[in-house]
């Protein structure tokens, strides 16, 4: 049977380191505030947001909330991204996606000034990960490598797989393992003999956003397997892309969801609220 990644309990780790660093640089006169705006009153996103603000009173960092209306314009939400670009009481600001239909996205990420893009989506941000330069790094990417890292998996010289290639999780993803001198490979859609090249995986990515989808014909035997997914499956309970009982006694360590690579993303959002000082101040 696999060994569970406790994603729970490595993001407290994470957490408590930062509430120390927190402590020190409130001695030396420094605050921190991560500004959140969310956008309509979609329940997933009401839940993220309500985690993250937790998560910033814990490590003892400020924040400040702005709940807009789902049918508010775009340019309310820009002028509102200029105004918090500009105070220099605020250290990150976070929108929130999805956004309604009628509002740009990409319009939306490359207003935030990079200097406070805590989330790591703004082209600025992914094109100095690309090109190995500091900056900020896409929060649940940035999570999984932590999972790997204080697991004690190494990712030098490993093949991995990594299943999904959205801006957001896959394409960071694969750029962070090739940091980590790992041997990348990006499946997607259109990925032909899909089994074959994930059963190569010594660490296989989930990112897909299907339900369950992988079961054990997917992985080799002994394989890492971390499940970036979130669904809900046919009576509504969350579950991963991975079909976690059926691939658990096939390798030799798996993230759970919930409980995995979930609470990561928060921990890593407040890692880059705090790293915002070191990198821009
Ligand atoms: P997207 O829908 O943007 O991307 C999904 C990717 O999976 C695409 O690249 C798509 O390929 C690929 N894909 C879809 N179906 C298949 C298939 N049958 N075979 C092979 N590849 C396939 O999703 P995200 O990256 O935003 O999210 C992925 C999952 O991770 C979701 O469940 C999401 O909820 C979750 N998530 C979890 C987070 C966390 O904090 N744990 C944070 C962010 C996301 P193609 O490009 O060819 O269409």
């Amino acid at each position: 049977m696999a060994a569970i990644i406790d994603g729970k309990a490595i993001s407290l780790q994470v957490k408590d380191e930062l509430k120390k660093k927190v402590e020190e640089l409130k001695e030396k006169g420094i605050q921190i505030q991560l500004a959140v705006i969310q956008v309509g009153d979609n329940p997933a996103s009401a839940v993220y947001v309500r985690n993250k603000k937790k998560g910033c009173e814990y490590i003892g960092i400020g924040s400040l909330s702005y709940e807009l209306a789902g049918d508010v314009t775009e340019e309310e939400v820009l002028s509102l991204i200029q105004e918090l670009n500009g105070r220099e009481d605020v250290n990150g600001i976070l929108v929130q996606l999805p956004l309604p239909s009628h509002i740009d996205e990409d319009k939306v990420i490359k207003a935030i000034d990079p200097k406070k893009d805590v989330d790591g989506f703004h082209p600025e941000s992914v094109g100095a990960l690309c090109i190995g330069q500091p900056g900020f790094v896409s929060c649940t990417p940035a999570g999984v490598i932590q999972l790997l890292k204080r697991s004690g998996i190494e990712i030098e010289g490993k093949e991995c797989v990594v299943l999904g290639r959205s801006n957001i999780v896959g394409k960071p993803m694969s750029i962070l393992l090739l940091r980590e001198n790992a041997t990348v490979t990006i499946a997607h859609s259109r990925t032909k003999n899909l089994k074959e090249v994930t059963g190569r995986a010594d660490i296989l990515i989930a990112a897909v956003g299907r339900p369950k989808m992988i079961t054990r014909d997917y992985v080799k035997e002994g394989a890492v397997v971390i499940d970036v997914g979130i669904n809900r499956d046919e009576n509504n309970k969350l579950c991963g892309d991975v079909d976690f009982e059926d691939v658990a006694p096939v390798c030799s360590a798996i993230t759970p969801v919930p409980g995995g690579v979930g609470p990561m993303t928060v921990a890593m959002l407040l890692y880059n609220c705090v790293e915002s000082i070191g990198l821009y101040s």
